[in-house]
């Protein structure tokens, strides 16, 4: 199945019999195997709803079982629709908004859709590499007016009592271009981009920007050897004895070094979820700040692939649940 459009997502999952073939094709790519032992000599049962026996613990589960859809009184063609909407909105949506989208309650909308963002943020192991960008920014504030920016970093020498820091490390996009036949009129050339890095974000909620904090995080997601480009706030000093670290001065006025070398494209994305945060959502607690930087770390690094690559990857990751009591509780995400 091909879904192009929110409408093919709607129209094709409006058929339960569909939700559940297409959620057990991408769970189990054919093989079904028990989520209690792994085991899979699995049985069907007969009845109306698909449910399965396996034959090592002898316990009876359906597709839905272990995954972020288990417990769920919505319905499985609002999950779907809901995973849709939070792929392709660029700049997200608030629970209220879905809630009316979906015809459910607000507070099943931001159950929903603190499940979709955990679901979205599974974790890449790849190390990032190339030319990459090292900068935090700070979320947050008491007065709800006031923009946080990169200028508060500066007047204030990072000082976070009413904000919270978020590291970024950003692998720049390399490619370059070759020359090929057109397709249709195979007498012209036509000039092809050929991607051969993409770009990749990721974002950490951290405590403070110490160096004790910021550079385990890039030690453990920076390949060694890589180029690493920050600003020269003290925490990234002694990057050079893994990187080749080149430092933009902005404390002087600098946007770039003497070889070039500019965070641009970091500061680009921080203003993207800047527009995210103030613009769709107002206010982020602390507490689920990790939450919605993944959501946001997950759209900016696939807003270069097709509709479809995206809802499959989603769907890669539903093996995975957030209880209620994880979601609300005390402790604290990051
Ligand atoms: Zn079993």
């Amino acid at each position: 199945m091909k879904f192009d459009s929110l409408i093919d997502v709607v129209q094709h999952f409006s058929d339960n019999k569909n939700c559940i073939d297409y959620l057990t094709q991408m769970r189990w790519k054919g093989t079904t195997t028990c989520p209690t032992c792994q085991c899979t000599k699995i049985y069907e049962l007969k009845g109306k709803f698909k449910r399965y026996k396996c034959t090592g613990c002898k316990k009876q589960f359906s597709a839905i079982k272990g995954t972020i859809f288990e417990n769920s009184q919505i319905p499985l063609q609002k999950w779907f629709m809901g995973i849709f909407i939070y792929s392709f909105h660029k700049k997200g949506i608030s629970s209220c908004q879905l809630a009316k989208d979906l015809g459910v309650t607000q507070k099943a909308a931001w159950y929903m859709a603190h499940r979709i963002r955990h679901m979205l943020s599974t974790k890449s192991m790849e190390l990032v590499e190339g030319i990459v960008e090292l900068d935090e920014t700070f979320v947050g504030g008491k007065n709800k007016n006031r923009p946080w920016n990169k200028k508060v970093k500066y007047s204030q020498g990072r000082s976070f009592k009413d904000k919270t820091p978020v590291m970024g490390i950003l692998q720049r996009e390399e490619a370059h271009y070759i020359q090929r036949p057109n397709k249709v009129e195979p007498h012209k050339t036509v000039t092809e981009k050929v991607v051969t890095k993409k770009s990749h974000i990721t974002c950490k909620v951290i405590g403070d920007t110490k160096a004790k904090s910021i550079q385990p995080i890039i030690f453990e997601k920076v390949k060694k050897g890589s180029t690493v480009v920050s600003d020269e706030w003290h925490a990234y000093k002694g990057l050079h004895t893994e990187f080749k670290h080149h430092v933009v001065d902005h404390g002087k006025g600098q946007y770039a070094d003497a070889e070039g070398f500019t965070t641009n494209t970091i500061e680009g994305a921080w203003s993207q979820l800047k527009r995210t945060i103030i613009g769709t959502y107002h206010q982020v607690s602390r507490k689920h700040l990790q939450r919605y930087c993944d959501e946001f770390t997950y759209r900016y690094n696939t807003r270069k692939i097709s509709v479809q690559e995206i809802l499959d990857s989603s769907m890669n990751n539903i093996n995975c649940r957030l209880t209620y009591k994880d979601l609300v509780g005390k402790k604290k995400s990051n």
